[in-house]
């Protein structure tokens, strides 16, 4: 880890800066309160740079400054006071900047100053500058500040430089370069193309509102008026390439996002405006072809109407929309997503824009499903009928709709297992499993297997004569299968015996209560010769 050190004789200075320090996390200090201190701490010890107090108890000439950069330490000066005689003395020391101690902000100064030459160090900064005295005084300032300095006299070969080596974070050019001017220099900087853009810094003898406003407009980020005042170079260079650096990383954080997040936005029609890289992996889509498509363009069919109608209702009335939605892929198979869609407001508090944050929950999914479903027969099991059957019930009341319930039995299984095998008898409950699944197309209608031999259907919107007819087909399409029982008293093939009960019937039962009297009619139709369909 870099050092930086400290030398004053202030406790309440170096426990201040050493608290800031300590924040941000990225060096370690060492504090001297003397210039012996100091000393002995550069002997032992390298500095990435140095705030340096200009009067310590045993030095007063500025010894201390005069002692980091003999050691080649960026330093930062602080003084107590200044007056143009303790410029000129502090200038002679080819220091990075010097800050007086004004209060606690000057403290944060000098910490942000040393800071900045950890984003310096060792990067280039091209120089094009054809005044020989202004390049010579400008490439000593620029090294001090750690920066690699490459020079040029003239544009033109400032931009066969940059073509070549595209690795300058910095370039400081003046406005009357020979062939070109410095706008024109820049534009055609600007037309390079780079991974990232250098800063570039314009400079002219000129103070020409005009001029700079051209500089300016044409990318330089500053401007410096010449004759050149170094102490006012150093904390624009830092403070732009700090902000470059914290841009930098929110553009990291914004491409990390883009990569992993599942966004998009839609106009108020749901027309696709923006969409995450993410989105795209997960769907399957190129964004060429998602954007200006309509969102439903991923809906899956199994997803219900009503999801949707609620989805629509909450975000047009200016709510966030939180749910589970089942999507579709570009090759038809399938995704699941926790959504969170929210609008967007514009200045006058108007909805222009709706915003969706998405989980990826496929395998949540998928484990939940596994954990509801039975394995042989590929039906719900037992568990997912009992997390339905209540749900169901409720939107029965909401809706004003019946709720019906079939439960069924294999007719003397045990014989069958006893006389063809138990894997038989596994077969024909499969078979039997089958038939549900393929009986029960209805979006409307459940089928589950509750253990054993024993079969449930739950069917929204189903009074007690649509549910005995649903019973019935059930009970013609397993006979219908046609497996061999001899010894089924009810018949010579499998068959199942059913009982069968509606809330139309039966409006005030709870879910235990329309159980048992489903079951109670089961009983009946066992007793009264099997192969049948009863209700109570
Ligand atoms: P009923 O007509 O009165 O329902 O007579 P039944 O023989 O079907 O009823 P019983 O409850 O006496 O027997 C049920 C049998 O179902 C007993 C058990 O061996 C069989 N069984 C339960 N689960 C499975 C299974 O997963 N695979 C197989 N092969 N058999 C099963
Ligand atoms: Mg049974
Ligand atoms: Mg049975």
């Amino acid at each position: 880890m870099k050092s930086l050190l400290i030398i004053d004789d202030s406790k309440a200075i170096l426990n201040t800066i050493e608290y800031i320090v300590k924040l941000s996390g990225k060096y370690k200090t060492y504090t001297a309160s003397s210039y012996k201190e100091a000393k002995e701490l550069i002997e032992k010890h390298t500095f990435f740079a140095a705030i340096v107090d200009l009067n310590l108890p045993d030095c007063s000439e500025g010894e201390a400054v005069k002692l980091t950069t003999s050691h080649y330490i960026p330093s930062i000066v602080l003084t107590g006071s200044i007056n143009s005689s303790l410029r000129n003395k502090i200038k002679q020391f080819p220091i990075v900047d010097y800050i007086v101690k004004e209060g606690e902000q000057s403290i944060f100064s000098s910490v942000f100053a040393a800071e900045a030459l950890l984003n310096f160090e060792k990067e280039k900064v091209l120089l094009v500058e054809p005044h020989k005295d202004d390049a010579l005084i400008l490439k000593e300032y620029l090294q001090r500040l750690t920066f690699d300095v490459v020079m040029t006299d003239s544009a033109q070969s400032a931009l066969r430089i940059l073509k070549e080596d595209s690795q300058f974070k910095v370039i400081i050019t003046e406005q009357n370069l020979p062939e070109m001017n410095g706008v024109h220099f820049i534009q055609n900087i600007k037309k390079i193309k780079f991974r990232r853009h250098p800063v570039i810094f314009a400079m002219s003898a000129s103070n020409n509102i005009d001029e700079k406003l051209l500089l300016l407009k044409s990318g330089a980020q500053d401007f410096f008026v010449k004759p050149l005042i170094l102490e006012e170079m150093y904390p624009k260079i830092a403070n732009i390439i700090y902000m470059g650096e914290q841009e930098k990383k929110l553009d990291r954080y914004v491409r990390m996002i883009d990569k992993y997040v599942i966004t998009s936005e839609t106009d108020l029609n749901g027309n696709i405006t923006h969409v995450s890289e993410a989105f795209c992996k997960i769907s399957g889509y190129t964004q060429e072809v998602l954007i200006g498509r309509n969102h439903n363009i991923v809906r899956h069919p199994d997803m219900p109407n009503e999801i949707y109608q609620d989805l629509w209702e909450t975000i047009q009335s200016g709510q966030v929309w939180d749910g589970e939605i089942k999507n579709l892929k570009k090759d038809g198979s399938y995704y699941w997503v926790s959504v969170n869609i929210e609008p967007i407001y514009d200045r006058n508090n108007i909805i222009t824009a709706y915003r969706a944050i998405r989980q990826d929950i496929t395998d949540k999914k998928h484990i939940e499903r596994e954990s509801l479903t039975d394995s042989m027969t590929d039906l719900y099991n037992r568990r997912y009928y009992n997390k339905l059957f209540p749900r169901l019930i409720n939107s029965g009341l909401r809706e004003k709709k019946p709720i019906g319930m079939i439960i069924l039995d294999v007719d003397h299984f045990k014989l069958y297992n006893d006389n063809y095998g138990h894997q038989k008898g596994d077969d024909v409950l499969t078979a039997i499993g089958l038939t549900l699944i393929n009986t029960c197309q209805r979006g409307h209608d459940t089928p589950f297997r509750m253990g054993g031999e024993e079969f449930a259907i739950l069917s929204f919107n189903s009074n007690i004569k649509q549910i005995g007819a649903l019973a019935n087909k059930i009970c013609q399409a397993i006979e219908g299968l046609k497996i061999v029982h001899e010894h089924n008293s009810a018949s010579d093939f499998i068959t199942a015996s059913f009982g069968i009960v509606s809330t139309s019937s039966h409006n005030q039962l709870d879910m235990e209560q329309l159980y048992s009297e489903a079951d109670k009619a089961l009983y009946q139709a066992k007793n009264s010769g099997r192969n049948q369909v009863c209700c109570t």
